[in-house]
């Protein structure tokens, strides 16, 4: 069976001083949890001290976008080459928050997700259907579609640093969980995109998570599907115990 992996999104929470006690309080609490891999996204300016606090760790930092140019006239923007000299190893990309408040579109998703993967960074891909597309019952379509056209280009031998991350857009922050069938059902569909992209082992051996209201009480079931490798976890990941509890579920 796959490794899973449990990584917290903070998204836009903590500064810097807030971010160290609580990376601290996350590195105590899990400490030798060491059945699935551990990973806090924390916003670009807690990259400092939350590498620090977690050097010789079993959590590992991660950041929540990157651009696609290596360097140049691009204000405000964060390169993946100053990600990985920040000792960051993960980076969250094509967010739906990104997809949806900031004109994030596939073929950009595409272009930061081949450039994350050639500096070394371990991508987590996000891809997911919002409400009206589940209801129009084209989820498998858009799950698909999304995946293909995120992927283009990325070359075999990459993909073992890429993450996949399942996740309903209306499922993120509404405390509607998916349940453990659909979330089972849609990593399924993610996974037989990559076996036709890249065969049956590449499948097979690829982590995708569910994402969208995990929390401590509903982990274990999503944990426990076939598909599930893992969790990405936004509002509980800002509560160490809460997202500990998540780890030890992954355990
Ligand atoms: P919530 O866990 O707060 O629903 O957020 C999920 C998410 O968007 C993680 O990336």
């Amino acid at each position: 069976k796959r490794k899973p992996v449990i990584a917290g999104n903070w998204k836009m929470n903590m500064t810097p001083s807030k971010a160290e006690e609580a990376v601290k309080e996350t590195v105590e609490l899990t400490k030798g949890m060491d059945g699935c891999d551990i990973v806090l996204c924390v916003p670009f300016v807690d990259i400092r001290v939350a590498v620090r606090a977690t050097k010789d760790t079993q959590v590992k930092i991660g950041a929540q976008n990157v651009h696609f140019e290596k360097n140049g006239a691009f204000t405000g923007e964060i390169s993946a080459d100053m990600l990985c000299e920040c000792g960051v190893e993960y980076v969250i990309i094509g967010h739906s928050e990104r997809r949806q408040y900031f004109g994030e579109i596939d073929a950009t998703v595409n272009l930061r997700t081949k450039a994350a993967l050639k500096a070394g960074l371990k991508v987590i891909l996000c891809v997911g259907e919002i409400l009206a597309e589940r209801q129009a019952n084209i989820t498998a379509e858009i799950i698909s579609m999304q995946t293909k056209l995120d992927l283009a280009g990325v070359e075999a031998d990459e993909l073992k640093n890429l993450i996949i991350a399942y996740e309903p857009v209306w499922a993120i922050g509404t405390g509607l969980t998916a349940t453990p069938e659909q979330a089972d059902k849609a990593c399924g569909i993610i996974r037989n995109v990559i076996c036709g992209l890249y065969g049956k082992e590449a499948a097979e051996a690829i982590i995708i998570q569910y994402g969208g209201s995990m929390n401590d009480a509903n982990a274990a079931e999503l944990l426990a599907k076939e598909n599930v490798d893992g969790g990405l976890i936004g509002g509980a990941s800002l509560v160490p115990a809460k997202f500990t509890e998540i780890v030890k579920a992954a355990q």
